[in-house]
């Protein structure tokens, strides 16, 4: 039906933050998998591995570009300053679309499953458009992380944002999808969630988890409520809805209070509450600025829309990347 090719090439795009520690750990362990898909006949000889350095401030970009100048599988990106993980991420496809037919997004950690390579492009085979790597277990993640990660997929999910559970950046997407995902020209981007949003035939892959090879975790909970909150707000209207029907609810209760009051008042009754008073002012006072800053926040999103601003910007390229600069 469709003309794919029987060996497409595959770029593994590879986002970057002060890795010195895991990259030369990792990389070895990309290579071996990409060779390996490689003389199994599943990809390209043309395929490569792609790192995009978002704004390191350690060695990260010169261990890279070292690694491409030993080999021309390897290529790099840098960023011009730290853009965070959605960003970096973001640069590496529309970079890499151009060039392959299909993408793997993963973290430079080595915390997720490389073999799981292998099912994805598996899967892409058999017609899929986009493969999502699923978390099948937590085991190794400490119960704090697992419990905060998941009670993030909830919120996310109850809140309108709808994500595939327990699935991060770890993901095959081809170029066909790509092409329509350059077409999402916001500024907030929340990956995982944009994807099911393009659409097309697209499937799981399940993996195992397991720990960070070295350094430390750019996530602490701070930076996950941060991108949960953005997830939603750029995905979903759910909160100012919630936010309307909570004042009706209030606003209803409150008319009964009223109603209350008054017959209280006519009867004589009327002893100075200020206690009941001082609880209605302060609910409905905290209520009021929790609902002005969820509004303020999506007026926020959409100051910061209205910029057009670039998304990214890239400051240096290896080699292999430097041609064809101009259709990126
Ligand atoms: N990362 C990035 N920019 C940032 C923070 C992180 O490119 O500002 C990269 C980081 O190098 C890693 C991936 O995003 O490859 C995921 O980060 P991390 O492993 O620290 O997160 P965790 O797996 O703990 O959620
Ligand atoms: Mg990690």
């Amino acid at each position: 039906m469709d003309t794919r090719k029987e060996k497409p090439i595959l770029y593994i795009v590879i986002p970057c933050y002060n890795e010195q520690e895991v990259l030369p750990m990792t990389a070895p362990l990309f290579r071996e998998e990409l060779s390996r898909l490689i003389s199994a006949g599943r990809i390209g000889e043309d395929s490569r591995i792609l790192f995009v350095n978002d704004g390191s401030r350690d060695d990260t970009w010169r261990i890279i570009q070292e690694l491409s100048r030993q080999d021309p599988c390897f290529q790099g990106l840098c960023l011009s300053r730290n853009r965070g993980h959605q960003n970096a991420l973001l640069c590496g496809l529309m970079e890499a679309r151009n060039r392959c037919d299909i993408t793997i997004s993963i973290d430079c950690d080595g915390q997720d499953d490389i073999r799981a390579m292998d099912q994805m492009v598996e899967e892409y085979h058999a017609g899929a458009e986009v493969v999502y790597g699923v978390r099948s277990s937590r085991e190794t993640d400490t119960f704090f992380k697992r419990f905060t990660a998941q009670s993030f997929y909830r919120l996310l999910n109850s809140m309108g944002a709808d994500t595939v559970y327990n699935h991060a950046d770890y993901r095959l997407a081809s170029a066909r999808v790509l092409k329509e995902f350059a077409g999402f020209r916001e500024v907030n981007i929340f990956l995982r969630g944009m994807f099911p949003l393009v659409g097309f035939k697209s499937t799981c892959v399940y993996y195992e988890r397991s720990e960070r090879m070295a350094g430390k975790s750019h996530y602490p909970l701070k930076k996950m409520l941060a991108l949960a909150f953005d997830g939603i707000t750029s995905l979903s209207v759910k909160p100012i809805r919630l936010i309307t029907g909570f004042g009706v609810v209030i606003s209803a209760v409150s008319f009964l209070l009223i109603l209350y009051a008054l017959i209280a008042w006519a009867g004589g009754r009327a002893v100075a509450g200020w206690a009941s008073t001082l609880i209605a002012v302060a609910l409905l006072g905290g209520i009021q600025l929790i609902s002005l800053g969820v509004i303020g926040e999506y007026v926020g999103k959409i100051f910061l829309e209205t910029k057009q601003r670039p998304r990214y910007i890239v400051s240096e390229r290896t080699e292999g990347m430097r041609e064809g600069e101009k259709q990126a």
